[in-house]
């Protein structure tokens, strides 16, 4: 199958609910805006609890037939999902870019990504064991299948309005599960052109149903699954406040959770570490996305004998970072999504210089550019005292905190209720196995700043949630486990 698409007739604008396109209930819109620029893009569907209702009636009317597919059928969906992806790959990256703000070879990056977990649950799809157990009775057989949980909800942000989203419902249809979908209200259009296109590759009506809504909607909408019965799993990506809210909300008709929320990642750099290395991985872990990702680092601690040295590397760096819209393609760093992930921004730097941070570079607003861009920045002196300690900035800011020991620089790392992603760096082999073990996160960077892989479990411990996504173990969240006993059989 080979279809590609012009960028414009992969916005679209109504909700796809049953295979079709339909607008919201109640009528209503909402605007999706350039975040390099304010202005709109498209008015979209701003849906409400009958459009949730909709979706979740078509997913469990599609869900017989799609559980009882070959895998290898749902498998071939998928493949020819995947392949439209990578053959629309530009106008796909381009529409991130449009939407969101990253710069185009990161979006196109994205769509990349995003498709790689498509190749890999498709394949996937056909290795879902169960287990034959051996006997412990006699006359008597026991084996254990798995089966697809059913309904799927799954609720996306915005920092990857492809990636988040494909990574669930790729999975999801693997299994034989039907989904119903919103993604975040800041980037809605990336994730209509995905069903689109796998509308194109042949999933059937009602297995995949996504509508969008404001914020203020959002709340409603999602609340209609949350208290439905036939809804038998929440994945939500985002922050863990709302994290905690829909944990809490589901409890009634207790669902199974899967929870990608968020982090405060430290990054260690050892006096033994190869700091070119070191300063490389922290670019790019740090400043992908301008600083707008769950696993950048938040927090950089840096061992006194080699701070200053560090510093300079790094702000040599990070001064000469491109700063422009998506639109230029020498660009690095887009604009930020939106006002108000600016106003933390800037509240979080202020914060800092008042409590006697020293800014080596950036420190402030570019609104020379447009209304969202801020300054790539590298602060020295941080401390536990300030506000971009405790909480994620998710912008183009690296604090830099020092440090003596190496105990010391580990009780930092984990004094923290969030667990995500972690990194450091070092040359000593005894510590690299010391530090890793001791860390408290879902993910440890070691001498390594680009951690993602379809082929690798993406998640957290403590308040940065629960479940993985990607890997071997990806399929588990979105399956359970069915014990069959046969008596009589002596
Ligand atoms: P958010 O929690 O504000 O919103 C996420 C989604 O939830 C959006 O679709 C939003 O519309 C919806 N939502 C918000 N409130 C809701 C409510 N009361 N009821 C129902 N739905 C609601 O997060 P965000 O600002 O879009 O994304 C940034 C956050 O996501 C950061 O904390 C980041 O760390 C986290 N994140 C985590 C991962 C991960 O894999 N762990 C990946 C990307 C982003």
């Amino acid at each position: 199958m080979s279809k590609t698409y012009a960028l414009s007739d992969l916005i679209r604008a109504d909700n796809f609910i049953d295979g079709q396109w339909v607008p919201a209930a109640s009528g209503k819109r909402f605007a999706v805006t350039d975040p390099a620029t304010g202005e709109r893009i498209v008015e979209v569907a701003d849906s409400g609890p009958a459009d949730a209702r909709a979706a979740t009636d078509a997913a469990a009317r599609a869900f017989p037939a799609w559980r009882d597919a070959l895998p290898k059928e749902r498998a071939a969906v998928l493949h020819r999902w995947h392949d439209l992806m990578i053959e629309n790959a530009d106008e796909l990256g381009r529409l991130i870019s449009l939407e969101q703000g990253k710069p185009l070879a990161e979006g196109r990056g994205e769509v990349l990504y995003g498709a790689s977990y498509v190749a890999w649950f498709a394949a996937e799809a056909t290795r879902v064991y169960g287990d034959i157990i051996p006997n412990q009775q006699r006359g008597k057989r026991m084996t254990a299948v798995k089966e697809p949980v059913g309904i799927v909800a799954a609720i996306t942000p915005w920092n990857f309005p492809l990636a988040m989203i494909a990574r669930k419902i790729a999975p999801a249809l693997a299994v034989g599960c039907t989904v119903v979908g919103k993604p975040a209200e800041d980037t809605p259009l990336t994730a209509l052109a995905l069903v689109l296109l796998a509308h194109e590759a042949g999933v059937p009506a009602g297995v995949l149903n996504l509508i969008t809504a404001s914020r203020e909607n959002a709340v409603p909408a999602v609340a209609d699954w949350l208290a439905d019965s036939r809804v038998h799993k929440i994945t939500f990506t985002g922050s863990t406040a709302v994290g905690k809210y829909l944990a809490r909300e589901s409890a009634g008709t207790l669902k199974k959770l899967s929870l990608e929320l968020g982090g405060n990642a430290p990054f260690i750099v050892f006096d033994d570490a190869d700091l070119d290395a070191a300063a490389t991985g922290l670019m790019a872990a740090k400043f992908r996305n301008g600083g707008q990702t769950c696993v950048c680092p938040n927090r950089v601690y840096v061992q006194s004998g080699v701070y200053e040295k560090f510093a300079d590397l790094l702000t040599t760096r990070v001064a000469a970072l491109k700063v422009a819209p998506a639109t230029d393609a020498a660009a690095q760093i887009g604009p930020m999504i939106n006002a108000r992930a600016i106003d933390k921004i800037g509240q979080h730097v202020d914060d800092a210089v008042s409590r006697g941070a020293r800014v080596l570079t950036g420190g402030r607003r570019l609104t020379e550019l447009g209304p969202n861009y801020y300054a790539p920045t590298v602060l020295a002196d941080a401390t536990k005292q300030m506000q971009l300690s405790c909480e994620e900035t998710f912008g183009p800011v690296a604090p830099l905190f020092r440090f003596d020991t190496e105990d010391e620089a580990i009780g930092a790392a984990n004094d923290t209720p969030f667990g995500l992603a972690s990194y450091f760096y070092s040359q000593d082999v005894r510590r690299i196995d010391r530090v890793a073990r001791r860390l408290e996160a879902g993910i440890v960077g070691i001498n390594e700043g680009a951690l993602a892989s379809e082929a690798a479990p993406f998640g957290g411990v403590k308040e940065s949630g629960y479940g993985r996504e990607g890997s071997k173990y990806g399929l588990d969240d979105y399956l359970s486990i069915k014990y069959l006993c046969q008596g009589g059989l002596e």
